[in-house]
């Protein structure tokens, strides 16, 4: 290992990868980021992603604070609802979420490509596009070589697998790490906002994030996402002064065409699709969400009748099964490259977060002579694993991740949605139950362990 300032390699230019270049280039520590998209707007990135308090913490904390400002004046407005209805629009449970006014206490709703662009800000000559990780090599003098698709290599002291899911630094590094199908299947989409498409949703619907639990273990979750612009990219009237000069000099605008639409997502058990669903796209797979929905409310098959079928994007939804201890060495992972988890909780992007910040620690401590690289290397990965695998463990038996759900038996499934169904109304009746599922709506986001 390199006795001076380490240099770092990051693989993956996604959520982890980029708010943790951002804490090292602020610490003064030298970093690389190799992305295999071959532009900073590639990729389908459309779906809305919700940064809770662990979240917001650790992008304040890696990221330049004028950036940091950026990143709240880029959100869609906040939920102010958690509601629970059903697949007729009638309302099981409807919890009044915090007001938006604290940085960082608040659950935020971000549009990945819109968060893509505010993390690659000011990184241009950190971020190498069109660069395919293939394979790495460890040397006797202690450094890290990355090889490339393309033939070039990278050469450093500590190289972080952030390439996500399907992470081939893993592959090679942790060949017997699994990451299995969890079983369930998402069809999610995107529909313009207009008037026509505001009016079909019932108020508390449109102000919040309303989870569908639909009859016949068929699920969803609306998300209405409305920016701070308008569809011609110009800032809305009715923008605070601060943030319309925020965003008129934020570069990042021109690179993203995000515009207020409303974020619809089905799933269910894989058993449910086609066994060509994860091929299909367009109208095509827009069409099997209608089929999957046939009895749901009119205004429901509204919106997805005029969602946007470029946007409609197959996921299959992966769980990464508990790795045993390893050797702390100058290769490390952060993100789902170590810890994917179902969306059920809605903190994989939270946790890559968390990961981020914590290994930025870790660096600056060794940077500042207090360990060795590898010991801090050593320490993060002490720290990571059991809160990464728990909040793995606990995402997969949440809102029916799990094709294995008791939700998608055939009997046992009725009973299972009404007790749902039983415990959200049950819980947003009774003042006391409802202050706790509020707390624990943001607590929750691992900060704990
Ligand atoms: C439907 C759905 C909804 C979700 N909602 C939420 C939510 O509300 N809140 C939340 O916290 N999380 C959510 N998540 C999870 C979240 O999206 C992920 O956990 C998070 O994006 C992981 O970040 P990451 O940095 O580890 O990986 P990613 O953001 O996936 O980044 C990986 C990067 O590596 C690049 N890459 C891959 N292979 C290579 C290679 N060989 N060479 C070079 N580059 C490579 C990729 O192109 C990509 O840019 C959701 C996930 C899904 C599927």
């Amino acid at each position: 290992m390199a006795s001076g300032p380490p240099h770092v390699l990051i693989i993956g230019a996604g959520t982890g990868g980029l708010c943790l270049a951002h804490g090292l280039r602020r610490a003064g520590i030298s970093v690389a980021v190799y992305e295999r998209y071959r532009t900073r707007g590639e990729g389908l990135l459309g779906y809305r992603v919700g940064i809770g308090p662990t979240g917001s913490k650790a992008l304040r904390e890696c990221l330049p604070p004028e950036l940091f400002d950026v990143y709240l004046a880029t959100c869609a407005r906040s939920p102010r609802y958690f509601n629970v209805i059903t697949q007729r629009l009638r309302r099981t449970a409807s919890f009044t979420l915090r007001p938006d006014t604290d940085p960082v206490e608040t659950e935020r709703s971000v549009a990945r490509m819109t968060l893509r662009q505010v993390l690659l800000t000011g990184m241009e000559d950190v971020v190498h596009f069109d660069k395919t990780f293939t394979r790495y090599e460890q040397r006797d003098d202690g450094t890290v070589t990355a090889h490339f698709a393309d033939g070039s290599t990278a050469t450093g002291d500590l190289l972080v697998a952030a390439d996500g899911t399907h992470s081939a630094v893993r592959r090679q590094y942790l060949p017997h790490a699994v990451v299995r199908d969890a079983g369930t299947i998402n069809i999610a989409t995107r529909v313009p906002l207009t008037p026509h498409t505001r009016q079909l949703l019932p108020e508390r619907v449109e102000k919040g994030i309303s989870l569908i639990f639909g009859a016949g273990g068929i699920m969803g979750v609306l998300h209405v996402m409305e920016f701070k612009w308008d569809r011609d990219g110009e800032i809305k009237p009715d923008v605070a002064d601060a943030d319309a000069d925020l965003l008129r000099h934020w570069p990042g605008r021109r690179h993203d065409n995000t515009r207020d639409n409303i974020n619809f997502i089905i799933w269910s058990t894989a058993r449910r699709f086609p066994a060509d669903v994860m091929q299909r796209r367009g109208e095509d797979l827009v069409q099997v969400a209608r089929d999957l929905t046939r009895h749901w409310h009119p205004n429901l098959r509204e919106l997805l009748a005029r969602s946007d079928p470029g946007s409609a994007l197959p996921i299959r939804v992966a769980t990464s099964e508990p790795v045993p201890p390893w050797k702390a060495s100058t290769v490390t992972l952060l993100g789902d490259a170590i810890h994917t988890m179902t969306p059920g909780r809605g903190v994989g992007a939270n946790t890559a977060l968390r990961d981020a910040a914590l290994l930025c620690r870790q660096l600056r401590r060794a940077t500042a002579g207090d360990k060795t690289l590898l010991q801090a290397v050593a320490d993060y990965e002490a720290a990571m694993v059991p809160y990464g695998f728990a909040r793995v463990a606990d995402s997969l038996h949440r809102s029916g991740t799990s094709g294995d759900d008791r939700m998608y038996k055939p009997v046992v499934g009725r009973l299972a949605l009404l007790g749902a169904r039983g415990y959200f109304g049950v819980t947003s009746r009774v003042p006391r139950l409802a202050r706790k599922f509020v707390n624990d709506f943001y607590t929750y986001r691992g900060e704990e362990d």
